[in-house]
C-alpha cells in the first residue's frame, strides 16, 4: 500500500504493519504487494482518500492457495488439543489489541469507535469459543446389521475461501475464520476491497499467537478479479460468502460451475413488529438500536417497523424524537453514536432510496430528506412514516439509517406483512402477551427472531437466512458442520465374510 499515509494513520497501522508501504495481501506469513489495478481507501467521515494499494489478482491467488495447502498440512499435524490452545491464544492476543484494532476498524469502516471496541471483543470471543471445539468434533458409530462396523468422521475441506463485506469487516473475519480453522481448514480470506486492514491485522495477530504460517491468508483486492480468481482456483473446496444478494447469486453460479458447495449469508429487510400491548418505551429504544446502530449498515437491521394502528402515531413520534437526539458524527469520537455511510456508492443508494420513498408518498417524520451532507457520507437517522409494504423503500434493502414505519391492525396482518418480502434474515416482536410472542415467532419467516429485544447474537447460537437471505449457517455448532464434511467408513467384522457381488448383504 502506498501514498497519502498521514502520521496518525501510520500510528494506527504500526502495531500490525511494520512497513506500511509494503502492505498488500498477507500470504504464507508475508505481506506481498499487489500487482493489479489500484484500489483507493477513503475516509467515510471526510470523503478524503487516505491509502492506496494494488489489487492482488490471479497470480497472488495461486500463491495464497499454495501457501494455504501447505499451511493446512502443518495445522492438522498438530493434535486437536494443541490447535485448541493456539486458538485460545489467538483470542487472548486479539483481546490484548482491542484498542488498536478498533481504531483501525473505525477509521476504515467509518463505524463509531465504541461499536468497534465491542466488535473486536466479540472476535476474541469467537476464537475462544471455537478453541473449545477443536477436540470435540467427532463422528458417530451407526447401528448397522451385524457383520459390519460403520462409523463417520468429520473431516476438514482443506482450503476454504471466505469472502466478506465492508459493513462489519473485523466481525465477519472472526465469525468465519474461527470456525473454519477450528474445523482444521486453512483459509483464503477475501475481505471487501474497501476494508481489508482489520482482516490483515487479525491474520498477523493470529500468527503472533502461534498459528502456523499459511493457515490464514488474506487477499486484498476486488471481487470481480481477486474474488473470482479465488473461487476458480482448484485448491478451494468450499466458499463462504457474506455480502449482497446480487453478488451472492454470482458466487453461487461460479461455485455450481465448479461443482463445489457454498454458504450464502446475504441481506435482509427485517420486520420489527410492535403491538399496542408492548412496553412502548423499551420497544422504542429497541427500534432505534435495530435500525440506527452501525448507521443501519447491518444485515439484520430492523428496517421495516410494523406498528399496531392504535399506537402508531404515538410510537412514530417517540421514535422520531429518539432519532433526533442520537449523536451523529466523526467515528473516532467517543461521543458518536451514528457514523457515516461507508462508501460513496452506498451513500448515493441510501439518499436515492429516501427520495424514492418521498416520491411514492411516504412522509418524513424525522431525518434526512435525500440531500447530501456538506462533508462526508453522513445521513441523519431518518424515520419515514405512512409507508405501504408495496413501496420500493419497504422492499429493497436500504442499508442505511432509514426506517420505514408501516401500520397494521391485527396479528394476522402483521405476520402477513412481515412475510411479504423476498428476504428472511431476522425479525422481532414487542408484546407483553407471551402466547402471542411465540405465535408470531413461529410464523415469521426469519433465520433469527427476537422477542422483546433486538440484535442480540452470540457465537454459540446458529445464524443464517431463510429465502433470499441465503443458506447455510454460521456460528455455533452449525458452523462446524458447514466447515467439515462427513465421511462414512465401513469395516468388515464377521468371522466368515460374505463375498458379495454388488451391494453387501444386509444393506
Ligand atoms: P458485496 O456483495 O458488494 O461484496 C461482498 C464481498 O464480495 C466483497 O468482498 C466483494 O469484493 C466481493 N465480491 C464482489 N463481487 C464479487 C465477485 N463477482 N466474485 C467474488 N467476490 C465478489 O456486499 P457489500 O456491499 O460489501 O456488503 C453489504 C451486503 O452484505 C448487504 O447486503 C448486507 O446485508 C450483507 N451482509 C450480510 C450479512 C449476513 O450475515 N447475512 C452480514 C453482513 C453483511
Amino acid at each position: 500500500m502506498t501514498s497519502v499515509l498521514s502520521q496518525s494513520l501510520l500510528a494506527k497501522l504500526a502495531p500490525f504493519f511494520s512497513d506500511a508501504k509494503t502492505v498488500g495481501s498477507y500470504i504464507g506469513g508475508e505481506y506481498i504487494a499487489g500487482t493489479g489495478a489500484p484500489v483507493t481507501l477513503v475516509d467515510p467521515a471526510t470523503g478524503q482518500e487516505f491509502l492506496q494499494y494494488a489489487d492482488a489478482g490471479a497470480e497472488q491467488v495461486a500463491q495464497a492457495a499454495q501457501a494455504a495447502t501447505a499451511g493446512q498440512k502443518d495445522w492438522v499435524a498438530l493434535t486437536a488439543a494443541q490447535r485448541g490452545r493456539v486458538m485460545f491464544e489467538i483470542g487472548r492476543t486479539v483481546r490484548a489489541h482491542i484498542e488498536p484494532l478498533a481504531q483501525l476498524e473505525s477509521l476504515s469502516a467509518g463505524k463509531p469507535i465504541r461499536d468497534c471496541r465491542g466488535e473486536v471483543a466479540k472476535v476474541a470471543e469467537m476464537f475462544e469459543y471455537y478453541a473449545g471445539w477443536t477436540d470435540k468434533l467427532h463422528g458417530e458409530v451407526i447401528p448397522v446389521p451385524s457383520g459390519h462396523l460403520n462409523y463417520t468422521r468429520r473431516e476438514a475441506f482443506g482450503v476454504m475461501l471466505l469472502i466478506t463485506p465492508w459493513n462489519a469487516p473485523v466481525f465477519t473475519c472472526g465469525w468465519n475464520v474461527a470456525p473454519a480453522i477450528a474445523a482444521g481448514n486453512a483459509v483464503l480470506l477475501k475481505p471487501s476491497e474497501l476494508t481489508p486492514l482489520s482482516s490483515l491485522a487479525v491474520a498477523v495477530l493470529a500468527e503472533q499467537a502461534g498459528l502456523p504460517k499459511g493457515v490464514i491468508n488474506v487477499l486484498s483486492g476486488f471481487g470481480h478479479t481477486t474474488g473470482q480468481a479465488a473461487i476458480s482456483h482448484p485448491a478451494v473446496k468450499k466458499v463462504v460468502f457474506v455480502g449482497s444478494p446480487a453478488t451472492g447469486g454470482k458466487i453461487a453460479a461460479a461455485c455450481a460451475a465448479r461443482g463445489i458447495p457454498c454458504v450464502l449469508e446475504l441481506g435482509g429487510k427485517s420486520a420489527n413488529i410492535v403491538f399496542e400491548d408492548a412496553d412502548l418505551a423499551r420497544a422504542c429504544v429497541g427500534a432505534q438500536s435495530a435500525i440506527f446502530a452501525a448507521a443501519g449498515q447491518s444485515c439484520v437491521a430492523g428496517s421495516r417497523l410494523l406498528v399496531q394502528r392504535s399506537v402508531y402515531d404515538r410510537f412514530v413520534a417517540m421514535l422520531a424524537d429518539g432519532a433526533r437526539r442520537l449523536r451523529t458524527g466523526e467515528p473516532l469520537s467517543p461521543e458518536t453514536e451514528v457514523g457515516p455511510i461507508q462508501n460513496a456508492k452506498q451513500y448515493a443508494h441510501v439518499l436515492g432510496m429516501i427520495q424514492s420513498g418521498l416520491r411514492e408518498g411516504a412522509e418524513l417524520a424525522e431525518g434526512c430528506d435525500g440531500k447530501p451532507a456538506a462533508q462526508g457520507y453522513f445521513v441523519r437517522p431518518t424515520v419515514l412514516k405512512n409507508v405501504r409494504n408495496d413501496m420500493e423503500v419497504a422492499r429493497t434493502e436500504i442499508f442505511g439509517p432509514v426506517v420505514v414505519a408501516i401500520p397494521f391492525d391485527t396479528e394476522e396482518e402483521a405476520i402477513a406483512i412481515a412475510n411479504d418480502s423476498d428476504f428472511g434474515l431476522a425479525g422481532a416482536v414487542w408484546t407483553n402477551n407471551v402466547a402471542r410472542a411465540h405465535r408470531v415467532a413461529a410464523q415469521v419467516k426469519a433465520g433469527t427472531f427476537w422477542i422483546n429485544t433486538y440484535k442480540v447474537i452470540n457465537v454459540a447460537s446458529p445464524f443464517g437466512g431463510f429465502d433470499a437471505s441465503g443458506y447455510g449457517r454460521s456460528s455455533g455448532i452449525d458452523a462446524l458442520h458447514e466447515y467439515t464434511q462427513v465421511k462414512s467408513v465401513w469395516v468388515e467384522t464377521s468371522a466368515s465374510p460374505a463375498v458379495a457381488f454388488g451391494y453387501a448383504p444386509g444393506i
